[in-house]
């Protein structure tokens, strides 16, 4: 094949779907890894799905991920305009072409009309009315009119479409590259509709002209076009391009996290977790989601987590960076089932990347967060935090929820261990080991934890009385890194006041039992 031209080609109806981003990533491997083009092709032809805001968001969701197109609107290219509705006229010769073939006709049937086709056909017992050959005689159109009508219609400016022509018993036939040999017979198909009463071509059309025009050579897109594609290879074929079709590659669908169904919008709300790549808004509150971004994902994570979706290596490898992925990338080793959308999986992928970012890259990424909740840290203070919890955080903002307590009071204190763990009685050891802490000169971690096992020792009390206490007193929980990184990093002054405080309320925790 020559270099691959791929293209990228959504509607701008409203945020897209992170199968959509999965979609350009796998355009953005094959363009990559073969010096071929990735095109992006703006599809917004159906006026009435048009959505303000969303071509710029598609474009927006693009760059976050870091798969910025070759061609497309905004970014040059030779083929253009890369939007459709720019496109109109170019649609309208195609249409005619098809006329003029007698590969398609006008049909000029009211919405009445059609209606009553299809409850006539229902009352006969067809629940599937196809508007084909096995009704196309019966219908308002060029092929059962007597030409003066149809021209008498056209000279009197009847509203029509343009419907393509669909032949009787023939089988048509593609090699998919992911799911191999497909047949439809084409008495399945209906005469689809090629150009609307507004004038407008609709997607099918669109869609093969811009294909060609375009030279796409290899089309990339979601199994849910499959069933359009036997209708594209007969324009090809009405056109005179059936030597020149494009490779077809359906990819598998996105499930949802049972595995049952496709995994849509509204299943993010549902679940709790995005299913876009940034945040949008909608006109309505239903119709404002977080992305992937607020939920303080990297974006190099949601491109290693979505190339996984329905592709591996053949490897145990997981971890790929952007170029990587260009590299490793097979169309053949993508599946040819649905591909279940496991959350949980995404949260590892980026837990992998914060564990092997630099503390200095993720300090920055972390001081926006912590400066909303009112404190401005040094650079050396953030990375230390940063190393200490970043193997215990999935995303971004958990830095703050599970590690607040570096920069403020402890709001809550772990109960159970406390009412096991504290014993009034004992109160005056501890209050030694807060003057030992308070008494150490080189504030490090090694010289508390120095300080902290003397005080084992000699109070005779051991390491499961005395850490719980120290832990939960400075940090309010069991959980997190080492507690003498902790209390260094807090600093002297705050974790004795943060033990004096503590003790007391232990003591009245103890008293409420
Ligand atoms: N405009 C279609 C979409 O929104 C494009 C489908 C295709 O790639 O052919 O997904």
């Amino acid at each position: 094949m020559d270099k691959p031209r791929v293209r990228f080609a959504p509607s701008p109806t409203g945020a897209l779907h992170i199968g959509g981003v999965r979609t350009a990533l796998y355009d953005y491997l094959i363009a990559k890894q073969q010096g071929g083009a990735f095109v992006l092709r703006i599809e917004d032809t159906d006026q009435t799905r048009y959505v303000p805001g969303a071509e710029d968001y598609i474009k927006e969701a693009l760059e976050w991920v870091g798969l910025v197109p070759d061609e497309g609107p905004g970014y040059g290219g030779a083929y253009g305009p890369y939007r459709q509705s720019e496109r109109k006229a170019i649609y309208k010769e195609y249409g005619e072409k098809l006329i003029a073939s007698g590969n398609a006709y006008y049909a000029f049937d009211t919405p009445e009309e059609l209606t009553a086709a299809r409850e006539a056909s229902k009352a006969a017992g067809n629940h599937s009315f196809k508007y084909g050959a096995a009704n196309r005689a019966k219908m308002r159109n060029s092929t059962s009119l007597p030409q003066a009508e149809v021209e008498q219609l056209l000279a009197d400016k009847t509203p029509y479409v343009i419907r393509l022509k669909v032949p009787t018993d023939q089988t048509i036939s593609f090699d998919d590259k992911i799911k191999g040999v497909v047949s439809f017979s084409s008495n399945e198909l209906d005469d689809k509709v090629m150009m609307k009463a507004d004038g407008m071509p609709t997607y099918h059309l669109a869609n093969v002209v811009d294909d060609r025009l375009m030279k796409i050579n290899l089309v990339i897109r979601g199994d849910e076009w499959l069933s359009s594609t036997p209708h594209h290879v007969l324009l090809y074929r009405a056109f005179g391009w059936g030597d020149e079709m494009p490779v077809f590659a359906h990819l598998p669908l996105i499930l949802k996290p049972s595995g049952k169904g496709k995994l849509s919008k509204r299943d993010g709300a549902k679940f709790g977790f995005p299913v876009f790549p940034l945040s949008w808004k909608g006109a309505t509150p239903e119709d404002s989601f977080d992305g992937f971004k607020d939920f303080g994902f990297d974006p190099a994570a949601v491109v290693n987590f979505l190339a996984f979706l329905g592709w591996n290596p053949g490897t145990e490898q997981e971890i790929f960076t952007l170029q990587g992925l260009v590299d490793a990338f097979s169309l053949e080793k993508v599946g040819k089932s649905g591909a279940r959308f496991d959350f949980e999986k995404a949260k590892w992928f980026n837990q992998q990347y914060l564990i092997a970012a630099d503390n200095g890259v993720l300090a920055k990424m972390v001081r926006p967060l912590i400066e909303k909740k009112g404190h401005n840290l040094s650079q050396v203070f953030l990375e230390k935090f940063c190393g200490l919890m970043k193997e215990r955080v999935m995303l971004l903002p958990e830095f703050w929820e599970k590690g607040y307590y570096f920069f403020e009071a402890v709001k809550e204190y772990e109960g159970k261990p406390i009412r096991k763990k504290w014993k009034p009685e004992r109160r005056a050891k501890f209050e030694t080991l807060r003057e030992s802490i308070k008494a150490i000169d080189n504030f490090e971690a090694d010289t508390i934890e120095t300080v902290v096992k003397a005080f084992v020792e000699e109070s005779e009390l051991g390491f499961g009385a005395v850490l719980p206490i120290l832990r939960i007193g400075v940090s309010g929980t069991m959980k997190g890194p080492s507690i003498y990184e902790i209390i260094a990093l807090v600093g002297k002054e705050e974790t004795d006041t943060r033990l004096a405080t503590a003790f007391d309320a232990f003591d009245e925790m103890k008293a409420a039992v």
